[in-house]
């Protein structure tokens, strides 16, 4: 009765455009947002543009492989998801991370991981933004899949200036030596989820990756709410 009365004066509506919906997203912010689909490449996850092909490894993995098994993400980052994602990391609309993260579920096919790791944010910028939106998203997620999330060990110990404007090879210089493993190692020979927002040239999750390999880690799966697709 009393739940009913609440639904009835605070309908909670579409978590990302407030309009009164069904859903926690309503049909006009999921039709606009672009889910990424096949073919894609089986690594690093970049879409093809050719609708007409099989999941094949793109060409920059097959000169390099990334010290990951394998990138996903959800959705392309633009539009409706582009504008929530802001919104949720510089307007403090944290209870977005609730709708991202069975979003980003969704997207997991079957899993044998051990442990969920968020890309930390440096010190500097959790004070300033009071959250890291990398850890709201990855206890979102493992809520549903029963697992633990760690957030304590992976540290990021450098500033790094913002990525934007940077050319690949830029920001792969920009996060060398960012990050480092504090404390015991226990990620020996574990199977890692490691969950970022948003995914540009890759080159932060991909150090991120090399550092978790380097202290032992089995195989890391790299999954993003959002990547930025260049056409
Ligand atoms: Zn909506
Ligand atoms: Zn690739």
């Amino acid at each position: 009765m009393i739940k009913h009365l609440i639904d009835l004066f605070f309908h909670p509506g579409c978590l990302i455009c407030s309009t009164p919906a069904g859903a926690k997203i309503c049909e006009d912010c999921r039709s606009g947002i672009h889910f990424i689909k096949s073919p894609l490449c089986t690594t690093c996850g970049m879409p093809f543009p050719s609708k007409e092909s099989h999941d094949h490894l793109c060409g920059k993995c097959y000169k390099k492989r990334g010290p990951f098994a394998s990138v996903r993400s959800v959705a392309i980052y633009d539009g409706i998801l582009r504008e929530a994602i802001h919104r949720f990391k510089y307007n403090g609309k944290t209870s977005l991370a609730a709708v991202f993260g069975e979003m980003m579920k969704a997207s997991i096919a079957d899993h044998d991981y051990d442990t969920i790791v968020p890309v930390p944010l440096h010190r500097k910028r959790l004070k300033e933004r009071g959250f890291n939106q990398s850890l709201l998203l990855a206890k979102s997620v493992a809520k549903g899949l029963d697992l633990p999330v760690d957030y304590l060990h992976l540290k990021r110990v450098r500033e790094t200036s913002p990525q934007v404007g940077l050319t690949v090879v830029e920001r792969e210089g920009n996060v060398k030596g960012v990050f480092r493993i504090e404390g015991t190692p226990f990620f020996a020979a574990k199977n890692v989820l490691l969950i970022d927002d948003v995914i540009t040239t890759g080159a932060t999750v991909a150090e991120c990756s090399r550092v978790l390999k380097e202290a032992g880690c089995k195989r890391i799966d790299v999954l993003t709410l959002a990547r930025v697709v260049f056409l």
